[in-house]
């Protein structure tokens, strides 16, 4: 009904209705979600190409709403940021988080932290991620925060002043989903970055056309050179991986090697695989 032209009433639906309506119900549970613990984080494990050794997870939230079940992230976070609750939502996953890391038996291991750009904007990005930092125990350089392009656009010389001071603290940036924003490649010498996550949408088509494998080729290559750890995700099957190690890209992350999970399943799954 949206197409429906010349009559500029017709854009509303009972669809609409029902989304508004919707959103209106998210918006006021997620309220209560803090309040009453319904968050969690799973865990996604990154394993390094070279080696073929357990490097980092990466933290996501899930909400597992009392009567509804589990709601993904992709549904609510957008509402968080129009509602202006990412920030407190924020704060819970990167203090949460960190204490999670810091029990890790690894002290190794490092956790990835996705951080909207909504709520990198909100707030003292740098004193929480200190906080976290310190509330927990957990070592700086077993950080990481995972930044989108949509922080990128706005207010250069802010973003880029914070992205320092928290690398100066010893924790480092990755940009996330990189490839499917407008000008990835230019906030590459804008913005500093210690780490690329090459976007899901690129993996999936890998091995299946040609000028997807060129263009994940060229961004590793790219990475290589400009000393930046490449890190594939959404790797799902062994012929992405053959080509991806080829290519030279560092890390792999997706459901060939292990879905979002707790860390004791992911323990126990690979305790499994070592009696074998
Ligand atoms: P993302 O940061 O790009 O996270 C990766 C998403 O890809 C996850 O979805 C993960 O489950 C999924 N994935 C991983 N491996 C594979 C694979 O092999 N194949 C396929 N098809 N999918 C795979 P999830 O957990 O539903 O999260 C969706 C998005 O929600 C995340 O995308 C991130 O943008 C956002 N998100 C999740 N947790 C948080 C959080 O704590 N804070 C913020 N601000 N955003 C979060
Ligand atoms: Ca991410
Ligand atoms: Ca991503
Ligand atoms: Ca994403």
């Amino acid at each position: 009904a949206k197409h429906a032209g010349r009559s500029t009433f017709a854009w509303y639906t009972p669809d609409m209705d029902a989304d508004a309506q919707k959103r209106k119900e998210i918006e006021a549970g997620l309220a209560k979600a803090l309040k009453f613990d319904q968050f969690e984080l799973l865990f996604q494990p990154q394993y390094s190409l070279s080696d073929n050794k357990l490097k980092a997870y990466e933290s996501l939230i899930r909400w597992n709403h009392p009567t509804k079940g589990y709601i993904a992230p992709d549904v609510f976070i957008p509402i968080a940021e129009d509602c202006g609750l990412i920030s407190s939502i924020g704060d819970w996953v990167l203090e949460q988080a960190c204490r999670e890391a810091s029990t890790w038996k690894d002290p190794a291991l490092r956790v990835a932290v996705n951080v909207s750009a909504a709520q990198f904007l909100s707030g003292d990005t740098v004193h929480k991620v200190a906080h976290a930092l310190q509330t927990s125990g957990l070592a700086a350089e077993r950080l990481e925060i995972e930044i989108t392009e949509s922080l990128l656009i706005s207010n250069t010389e802010k973003v880029v002043e914070t992205l320092n001071k928290i690398r100066d603290m010893g924790v480092s940036i990755a940009m996330d989903d990189f490839g499917t924003g407008y000008s990835s490649l230019s906030y590459l010498s804008k913005f500093p970055f210690d780490k690329i996550k090459i976007d899901r949408s690129f993996i999936h088509n890998l091995g299946q056309d040609a000028s997807t494998d060129a263009i994940v080729t060229s961004i590793i290559g790219l990475g290589r050179s400009l000393d930046v750890t490449i890190t594939a995700e959404g790797v799902e099957n062994q012929e992405q991986v053959t080509l991806l190690r080829a290519a030279g890209c560092n890390l792999v992350q997706g459901f060939l090697y292990g879905r979002p999970d707790t860390v004791q399943s992911h323990e126990r799954l690979m305790a499994e695989r070592d009696a074998k």
